[in-house]
């Protein structure tokens, strides 16, 4: 059999790309190859479970379209299906000059990016969160929580309702475009696809080599470690707290973040990974950590962010110093509050000069596309990512 389409990768991204795909052309032939042996197992399943709003978005990016129309529909399908979400409202707290000054600039991108949100004065912030310090903070009502394993399980189930397979414990081991048809080679058998869909999350960049558009930029993973909060911090916050994050930086810094099971984590850090998918301290592959560390775009970005870098491994190393970080806005944390909980590692695509890719980035060749950088916020962002896919596929068939 020859399917119309092949997805790889069964993360919230590849489900909602077959999702999208399917509606588009209802009665196709759709597969996704997901090599776990369920779904959401990697980034999809180990993140922060937050339905941003869009706040940090260089305006006119694909990130701040993709993000404000993703949140309104997460919001939408989880109404639908009846998964639960919590519309708890982000603050991003200022605690020094230097904040203050990062927080004006990231009111003016919000205005830019048309989010409604609150300046909140020492007294108001106090009176809304009394457990935390701060010398100003935005308000953003939008932002909520949610669990993404949870959304993309509902939207598979819609797909496999409507027609489609996923075939899961089998690992796509090779792609190659032939004249007639796409075929991947997994770790059961060959399949033949009119046209492939690459949405592999940690391994997007080997997957894009496999087709020819993948030699300019490699993942590097970073991990990101979170604690837990005790039961008896569970009230601690009502809504998620953010330090103003830097400008430089992907990440956003070190939050408190209701969770939908009720309980607060405290993270996630962002620390380089030896393993793509190794979620221990001590992970190591030995190819995926030749493959950052013989990349010379790795270097380079190691060389621009040095403190940064060094800093994120002792905060690892230390719990104290981890703590640190949280406790510049909610002082009265202790070591002894923090709990252990499992670690995620993000896909973030590095080019060549040492840059980093902060937009989405999907490429395509004659048959086959590739979603080769879909991190933070691409979870809330998936349901129009996967649509934007559909797009793309449609102009493959024109
Ligand atoms: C710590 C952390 C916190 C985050 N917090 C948030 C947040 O709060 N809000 C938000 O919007 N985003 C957040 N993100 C980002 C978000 O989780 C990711 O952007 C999103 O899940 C990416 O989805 P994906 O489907 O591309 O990747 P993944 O979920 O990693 O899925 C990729 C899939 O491809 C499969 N695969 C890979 N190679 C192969 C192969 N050869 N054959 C078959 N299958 C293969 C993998 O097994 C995996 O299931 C966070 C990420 C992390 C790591």
């Amino acid at each position: 059999m020859v399917y119309d389409y092949a997805v790889i990768g069964g993360g919230i991204v590849g489900i909602s790309a077959a999702w999208n795909l399917l509606r588009e052309r209802p009665g196709g032939r759709i597969v996704v190859i997901e090599k776990e042996r369920g779904l959401a197992q990697h980034q999809t399943g180990r993140n922060s479970g937050v339905i941003h709003a869009g706040v940090y978005y260089q305006p006119g990016s694909l990130k701040a379209k993709l993000c404000k129309e993703g949140a309104e529909e997460t919001l939408r399908l989880c109404q639908r299906r009846a998964i639960p979400v919590e519309r708890c409202g982000k603050l991003i707290v200022a605690t020094n000059e230097l904040e203050l000054g990062r927080l004006a600039a990231l009111e003016q991108r919000t205005r830019e990016n048309a989010i409604a949100f609150e300046r909140l004065d020492q007294a108001e912030l106090r009176r809304r969160e009394p457990r935390i310090s701060g010398l100003r903070a935005m308000f953003v009502p939008s932002t909520a929580i949610v669990d993404y394993s949870k959304v993309t399980q509902a939207l598979a189930d819609e797909f496999v309702q409507g027609g489609g397979e996923i075939r899961t414990g089998e690992c796509v081991n090779g792609v190659r475009e032939e004249k007639e048809h796409v075929a991947i080679d997994t770790s059961r058998e060959s399949h033949r696809a009119r046209r492939a869909v690459a949405c592999a999350g940690l391994f997007a960049d080997r997957v894009a080599r496999w087709c020819g558009v993948g030699d300019d930029f490699r993942i590097v993973p970073f991990r990101g470690e979170y604690y837990r909060l005790g039961t008896d911090k569970n009230n601690i916050v009502s809504h998620l707290i953010y330090p103003v994050p830097d400008p430089g930086l992907p990440f956003l810094g070190v939050h408190l973040t209701r969770m939908i099971g009720g309980y607060v984590t405290v993270g996630p850090n962002a620390v380089l990974s030896f393993k793509r998918e190794g979620y221990g301290r001590l992970a190591f592959d030995a190819r995926d950590a030749a493959d950052t560390l013989l990349y010379a775009g790795f270097w380079r970005l190691a060389q621009q962010n040095l403190r940064s870098g060094a800093g994120e491994f002792m905060n690892s190393l230390l719990k104290r110093r981890y703590l640190a970080q949280c406790r510049k806005y909610c002082p009265e944390l202790t070591v002894g509050d923090l709990q252990s909980h499992p670690p995620g590692v993000r896909a973030q695509a590095v080019m060549a000069d040492g840059s980093i890719v902060h937009d989405f980035l999907i490429r395509r060749t004659r048959r086959t596309i590739h979603v080769c950088n879909a991190p933070s916020p691409a979870a809330t962002s998936a349901l129009p990512i996967g649509r934007e896919v559909a797009r793309q596929a449609a102009a493959l068939d024109a």
